[in-house]
Formats: structure tokens, sequence, C-alpha cells
């Protein structure tokens, strides 16, 4: 009866483990989202826009001063030269704007390439727009490609391809040369680049992001998706951006206009003055969850775990065999949360095939003292600690 792409699809693995997390009273380093409630300037300035402002529909492509605001941001940190009114639309999310570039660019048919591992949104969504997706796998620990993968999975009926950076869920950031390797297939394959960079802002050890659209031939046939509930660490926020060229964003728009048509104005509002108005937010948001991504890092050393390397996002992984666990990624997962109130995610949650499954994902935008406790709970889970009272 219902379309066979939702037939069996099961409930994406971040709602699952915070619904254990949940249920078990575990400590959450699972799903990705802060423990603190972002900056107190923006949501009040929501708060005043929710009562003072204009609460009635805005504009289909989203606030002027927003779009505005967010070519101002994108141009003073990653060079890009984005004319905010004709081509920028304001989305309900990087979801929603994966939703309508997907449903606006491919067409029955049209091969898609994407990067195992992958955000668990995009192969449904490919899929049930028609898209044929080909998967190349990038392996632990570096996730790098080269030229034969893309041999592999390029072909003459290639139309789009799928490009997340910095990645969720390995924390890597694409190298240059690969963003450069990969324009390079982008162009001769005359094929569109859906980038979502959802984690742009959040680099670690002096690393800048760069986006694929300012790579050699890119500028006219990317679109670039922005997520402002990563930029101020208000993840339930979804407000979300769709930067591209003006040809592409009339299709972009018009697939928008009947997903959600607006987003709510108040954060639309708020988001535009947090963009203009938080240099500070800026700047000392990547080095507090560096911080925190070595207190999570050396605890879990401390207790005898392999940790990878997390250039990027919020999150780091965990090799469990080399950690002396053996026991596959989702077993350990459920039994962290059930026996030990510990939530984290599965890696091979992000694979259709070939999925190692010795690692697991833990978010470390979190408070101290959860980052803390989570470690014990993980070295109870290990075998290294004593059983949860
Ligand atoms: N893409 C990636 C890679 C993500 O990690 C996320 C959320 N963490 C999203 C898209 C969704 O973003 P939003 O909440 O703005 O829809
Ligand atoms: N992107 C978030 C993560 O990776 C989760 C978003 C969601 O739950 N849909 O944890």
């Amino acid at each position: 009866m219902v379309h066979p792409v939702y037939a069996d699809l099961p409930t994406t693995i971040f709602e699952v483990m915070s619904g254990l997390a949940r249920d078990n009273g575990a400590i959450n380093l699972g799903q990705g989202f802060p423990d603190e409630p972002g900056p107190r300037a923006v949501r009040e300035r929501a708060a005043l826009e929710a009562v003072e402002g204009y609460n009635q529909y805005p504009p289909m492509r989203g606030l002027p001063q927003l779009r505005e605001a967010a070519a101002r941001h994108y141009a003073a940190f990653q060079g890009l030269d984005l004319d905010g009114l004709a081509e920028i639309t304001v989305t309900s999310g990087a979801t929603e704007a994966l939703a309508a570039a997907f449903l606006s660019l491919i067409s029955p048919g049209d091969e898609v390439v994407l990067f195992q591992p992958l955000y668990d949104a995009y192969l449904p969504m490919v899929r049930r727009c028609g898209g044929i997706p080909r998967l190349a796998t990038l392996q632990p620990p570096h996730f790098r490609i080269d030229r034969p993968m893309l041999d592999g999975v390029f072909s003459e009926r290639t139309k789009l391809v799928v490009l997340n950076n910095p990645v969720n869920p390995a924390a890597t950031l694409w190298a240059d040369e690969d963003l450069a390797l990969l324009a390079e297939y982008c162009v001769r394959h005359d094929a569109i680049a859906v980038c979502d960079e959802v984690w742009e802002q959040i680099t670690f050890d002096g690393r800048r992001f760069k986006p694929l659209m300012a790579f050699p031939g890119m500028r006219e046939r990317t679109v670039k998706i922005g997520s402002a509930g990563k930029m101020f660490a208000l993840t339930g926020w979804k407000v979300g951006f769709l930067c591209a060229a003006p040809a592409l964003m009339k299709a972009l728009a018009g697939a928008h206009q009947f997903l959600t048509f607006t987003t709510p104005p108040n954060l639309q509002a708020a988001v535009a003055w947090g963009l203009d108005n938080s240099p500070d937010w800026f700047a000392q948001m990547p080095v507090d969850l560096q911080r925190s991504r070595d207190r999570l890092a050396s605890g879990l050393e401390a207790e005898g775990f392999k940790v990878l390397p997390a250039a990027g996002t919020y999150f780091l992984n965990v090799d469990l065999a080399a950690s002396g666990i053996d026991e596959g990624d989702a077993d350990f997962c459920l039994r962290a949360v059930k026996d030990h109130g510990i939530a984290a995610i599965p890696i091979s949650a992000f694979y259709e095939t070939e999925a190692p499954i010795h690692l697991i994902r833990l978010c470390f935008a979190k408070r101290d003292e959860t980052l803390d406790a989570g470690i014990e709970r993980l070295a109870r889970a290990k075998g290294t600690g004593s059983p949860r009272r």
C-alpha cells in the first residue's frame, strides 16, 4: 500500500538511541545536540521577535535581511560572493534543504554519487525521488577518496553528487586535494554537487573549512546547504540555508515552495540578528568544543579506549576492537544504554554496504560533568569499571 521506500524503513538511529536513553535514564552522548542552551542574546532576540515582531507568513524564499546576513556571513568566513536575494533561500533546517534539492534535481533513473559513511537521511530521500545511488566507501581512519574510487561510481548517467563536509559521523574534514579531485569529476561529468556543509563552523586545531563551491568550475553547479541550528548550537530551531546560482535556485525554490513554503519568521529574524552580532560566539564556540573533545578523548584514553582523531563536528569515534572490546557496534551500544546508562551511536548505521562494525560515535558537545560521567559509564560497559548500581 505505502511507497516501497517507506514500507520497511527503520526509525532513524538518532531517535532510537535517544528513546532508549530516555527509557533507561541514560546519559546521552548519541544524538548530536549540546547540553548548553545556546547563545542567550540570540534566544532573547527570538523571544522579542515572537512578541513584538511580525508573525505572519514571511516571503517564500525567507526574510530578505536573513538572506543578506547569510551572504555577508559566507563572504566573511568562506570568501563566497553569494547574492543573498538571488542565491539564498531559507529552509526549515538543512533537512528540508536536502529534500528540496533532491526533489528538484533528481529525475527517475538519474545516478547519484554518495560517500559512505553517509548521513542517514540521504538514501531514502534520493530513492524516493527515483535516484539510483552509486555508493563509494571511505575507509577509517582517514576516510579519503582517490581516482579509482571515483572512476567506479561516476558514469555518463551521473546527475548529482552528495558531499557531506565536515563529515558526520567520521568527524573528518575533506582534504583540499580530495575536494579538487571531486570538483574535477563533477565538471567532467556535468554533475551538480549537493554539499551538506552544516558543520562548516565547527573545525578544530586551526583547520579552515573550504566550501566545494569555491573550487574551479563549481560556482554554477553547487548547491550549498547550511544550518543555523549548528551555527548557533540551537539544533531544534530548524532554520537552514540553500545557496545556489540563480538558474539552480529557481528549481530549488520551486520545490521548497510546496514543501514548507516558509520557516517561522521570529526564528529567521533572530538568526539574521545573530549572524551580524555574534563575532565572539563564532570565535569561541569551536574553541570550547575543541576543549570538550580533548576532555572526552583523554578521559577515554585513560580508560584504555582507542579514540580516532576528530577534526570537526560534535563527534569523535571510538575503535572498539582496538580498545579490546570484541563486540559489534550495535550490540555494544544496546548493552551500554540498557545496562550501563550511556547512549552512543553505532557507526554501521551510516553504511548500506561494507559497514565497519567496530566503531561507535560519541557527542562531546556536553558539560564537563556529563562527559566525565559518560566516560565512567563507558568504562563500565568496557568491563574496566564496576557495574552500574
Ligand atoms: N546533515 C547533517 C550531516 C547533519 O549532521 C544534520 C543534523 N545534525 C543535518 C543534516 C540536519 O540539519 P537540520 O537540523 O538543520 O535539519
Ligand atoms: N544530525 C544529528 C546527529 O548526527 C541528529 C539529527 C537528527 O536526529 N535528525 O546526531
